[in-house]
């Protein structure tokens, strides 16, 4: 083991090489640095003689925040490494299968996935995938449900939850997504046109009741060991295959919010399509595809949760009639509460989304902020009262159809 500093190119390499049983001795390796560069380092190393490669993910210990640096602890690296162990195993098909890594060094190894596509640039470019919802609903289903109360032993998964104690991702969440929309913050990040919008959230209190709640629930519900940062640019797909990737936000929270950050990803692309959509067709044809995903994405992750339950859960009280039906019931609520302050913080907080930020025509730009704002308030609003996935599904289309009154 040596201690941290940020690999080289050369780094990387030698550290591939060490890797047991991968890269012949005498391979000749190359080595790329392919990540966004905002958190982490993200190295390919390949040996393109035998077509073998693999990824060294890295740990920065600050992240560039409006161009001031943010502190961040290393030992997230180890986090995200344990949990994408432990997702590995629960869901082999649907995580990278990991290498290695060094809790030192804050890196993890593991399977290249450069054939996949990440999602949210697949969606741009006007893709469908017909198992994402199967996929994901199911990913989401297990890791949860075997990492609770209801699917593990009630002290280990005490002990479980100390080893994913995360303050300083957590706090990001936290005032990212539970606070700074809320008020005239000096991190918020939004064009003008957008400011009225972002005054009526300061000033809307109705809403804020609703995200204190929701707040509360992140801060202090340790339902099961979360992803924690569940987005379509955390998630890597193919035609006929997922992989979710990236869980440095990993921590014990409510189950709801790893959904709702799904939910809230698809209903940001479906709030920008017009801006990405040719004609009147195709934009009906993806914006179907997307609400039938979003319903099938909750009701895969209920159907398999529900089985889970009754096959293998070890609570015995939690057998009792009646208890799942409830706690079904206020995961939903949790899920769509939490998809809309995930809506509302891409529009007006400090980190947005290209499926709107990169749409070019100013007109569709403005309305596509305007749609998201607009089923994000009414998500977080109605999600306590809601009884069905289908009810946000339709106020989606209600935000839609009320496209063009207000651009
Ligand atoms: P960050 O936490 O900094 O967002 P990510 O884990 O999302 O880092 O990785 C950043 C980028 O690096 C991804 O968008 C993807 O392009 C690439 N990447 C990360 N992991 C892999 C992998 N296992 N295989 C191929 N590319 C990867
Ligand atoms: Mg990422």
């Amino acid at each position: 083991m040596s201690s941290y500093h940020p690999f080289s190119l050369e780094d990387a390499i030698a550290y591939a090489k060490s890797i047991p049983d991968f890269f012949a001795a005498d391979a000749v390796l190359t080595c790329e640095e392919i990540g966004d560069g905002n958190l982490n380092l993200v190295f390919r190393v390949a040996d393109p003689q035998q077509n073998k490669s693999l990824i060294i993910k890295q740990a920065l210990p600050y992240a560039k925040v409006v161009g001031e640096s943010w502190p961040l602890s290393l030992d997230r690296a180890r986090i995200e490494r344990e949990a994408l162990e432990i997702q590995h195993r629960l869901c082999p098909e649907l995580v990278p299968a990991i290498y290695g890594g060094d809790n030192e060094l804050a890196i993890t190894v593991m399977e290249d996935l450069s054939g996949y596509t990440i999602m949210r640039q697949g969606l741009i470019d006007g893709h469908t995938y017909d198992h994402f919802a199967e996929h994901i609903g199911r990913f989401i289903a297990t890791t949860l449900f075997y990492t609770s109360d209801l699917g593990m032993n009630q002290q280990d998964k005490k002990l479980q939850s100390a080893r994913f104690i995360n303050p300083d991702l957590c706090k990001i969440t936290e005032d990212l997504i539970f606070e700074d929309p809320y008020r005239d913050a000096d991190n918020n990040n939004f064009t003008e046109d957008i400011r009225p919008e972002a005054e009526k959230l300061w000033q809307d209190n109705e809403l804020h009741l609703e995200v204190a709640l929701l707040r509360e629930k992140f801060l202090t519900r340790g339902e099961a060991l979360l992803h924690g940062d569940l987005h379509t640019g955390s998630i890597f797909v193919t035609s006929d295959s997922t992989k979710v990737i990236d869980p440095e936000f990993a921590y014990y929270g409510p189950i709801g919010f790893d959904i709702g950050a799904v939910i809230a990803n698809l209903l940001l692309n479906f709030a920008a399509q017009p801006g990405w959509s040719d004609n009147d067709a195709i934009l009906q044809e993806r914006r179907t595809w997307l609400l039938a995903t979003i319903g099938g994405v909750w009701n895969h992750f209920e159907h398999n949760f529900r089985k889970l339950w009754d096959a293998h859960g070890v609570d015995i009280m939690s057998k009792t009639p009646g208890y799942q039906d409830l706690y079904m019931e206020k995961v939903l609520q949790d899920t769509i509460g939490f998809a809309g302050c995930k809506v509302i913080r891409r529009i007006v907080g400090l980190s947005h989304v290209a499926d709107i930020d990169t749409i070019k025509n100013e007109l569709h730009r403005h309305q596509a902020k305007v749609t998201a704002l607009d089923i994000g308030k009414q998500l977080v609003k109605q999600g306590r009262s809601a009884s069905s996935i289908a009810e946000v599904i339709e106020w989606a289309a209600a935000a839609a159809a009320k496209e063009g009154a207000n651009v």
